[in-house]
């Protein structure tokens, strides 16, 4: 972490103040670090200093973000709060210091890395359960649509937590869940795409060429209007699934190159990222799969004439739990996607769901009624099959 000072702005101070309000002293979450910020740090502190967070005050800040410190003794102390936030926007960097906190705190998960981004970025999964059937669900392909990353960590927070007091989920039992279902989680497909529009990419080679694809789109904002991994290779168009099809279409709406958006690339799964999910899911034996996208309430379950069996019945209990309606996905976007490839390969139930309504990147005052209305996806991406 850089050493931020007063008077800097960003997602960097944004979390400062997270992790000073957890301490203890609350801010708002506003990414400027002015007077109350610094007064704040201050009292955290509990000494007259100068105001900035260098590597020792982060190393002591670091606790309030993973949920967990060690005492004098080594003992690890969990913190009484809940580890997932969904305030402030996720970045590679805080989505691996939340997994972190969690794999602490509920130590019968399990984690690992699908692979890496082009920067050099692990992409973790997490598991939760040890039965018969293996269910995936993944999020932020796209990258202004980091909402969906911390969607799936508190459905992972609240399920661990149920299962350790065996409790329930909605009337689901935690315990049974665990014994029946293993769940893959991948919350950040695409680190170094929502790096860059969060602002914590916001400087070296990997920003400049970024800026420069971003400077031949003049009419799609930058970073905001960025879906591309940092090559400018849409990640949900990489999918050997009716790509040369895609590619088509995508051509003709002017994506031939490297694009903020709907570029294709030059041949399937060439982006690092793609070919880790791809990778991921060949390794494995899933039922169902669940990708997570923003915009419009809508859930998508069919590719071409494929209709998997009790594809449709499930997608219909999604949109009652929900409130989101059941579409088929609008030709124009219906190839080489994930779940459009997953579909296609396995001939089982695969879902595209759109959370949210408004402009990416969705805002994060969204968040707590989005979780709201897909806890009874999440549940039942398992209960229903
Ligand atoms: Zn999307």
């Amino acid at each position: 972490m850089r050493t931020l000072y007063y008077g800097d702005r960003g997602i960097r101070v944004a979390y400062l103040q997270t992790a000073l309000s957890k301490a203890g002293f609350p801010l708002n979450l506003d990414g400027i670090f002015g007077s109350r910020t610094c007064a704040a740090l201050k009292q955290y502190m509990g000494e007259e200093r100068a105001c900035l967070a260098d590597e020792k005050v982060w190393a002591g800040l670091f606790d309030y973000l993973k949920g967990y410190q060690r005492n004098d003794a080594g003992e690890t102390v969990i913190l009484p709060f809940e580890i997932v936030s969904g305030q402030v926007p996720y970045t590679a960097w805080l989505t691996d210091l939340v997994i972190e906190g969690l794999l602490i705190r509920y130590p019968f998960l399990e984690t690992g890395s699908i692979g890496k981004s082009v920067m050099g970025k692990e992409i973790p999964w997490l598991k939760i359960g040890r039965g018969p059937v293996s269910v995936f669900y993944n999020a932020s392909f796209h990258a202004n649509e980091s909402i969906t990353t911390p969607v799936l960590l508190k459905f992972a927070e609240e399920y661990a937590k149920a299962y350790t007091e065996k409790g329930e989920i909605s009337g689901v039992n935690a315990q049974e869940l665990f014994d029946r279902y293993t769940l893959y989680l991948v919350p950040l497909v695409n680190p170094d795409g929502v790096d860059l529009v969060n602002g914590w990419l916001d400087r070296g080679i990997y920003f400049r060429v970024a800026q420069e694809i971003g400077n031949r789109y003049p009419n799609i904002p930058f970073p905001s209007g960025w879906k591309a991994n940092i090559e400018g290779v849409d990640l949900n168009l990489q999918f050997p699934a009716g790509w040369e099809e895609a590619k088509k279409i995508k051509a003709a709406q002017g994506y031939t190159s490297p694009a903020p958006r709907d570029f294709v690339g030059e041949s399937p799964l060439e982006a690092p990222e793609s070919a880790a999910v791809y990778q991921f899911t060949k390794e494995r034996d899933f039922s169902l799969i669940l990708a997570y996208h923003t915009q419009g309430e809508v859930i998508y379950w069919k590719y071409l004439d494929y209709e998997p069996q009790r594809s449709y019945e499930i997608a219909q209990y999604f949109g009652r739990v929900s409130g989101y309606t059941v579409e088929e996905t609008p030709s124009v976007s219906g190839y080489a996607g994930y779940k459009d490839w997953f579909i296609q390969e396995y001939n089982r139930p695969g879902y595209t769901i759109e959370v949210g309504r408004g402009i990416n990147p969705l805002p994060m005052s969204q968040f707590d009624a989005i979780y709201e209305a897909n806890r009874g996806i999440l549940l039942g991406g398992m209960t229903q099959l």
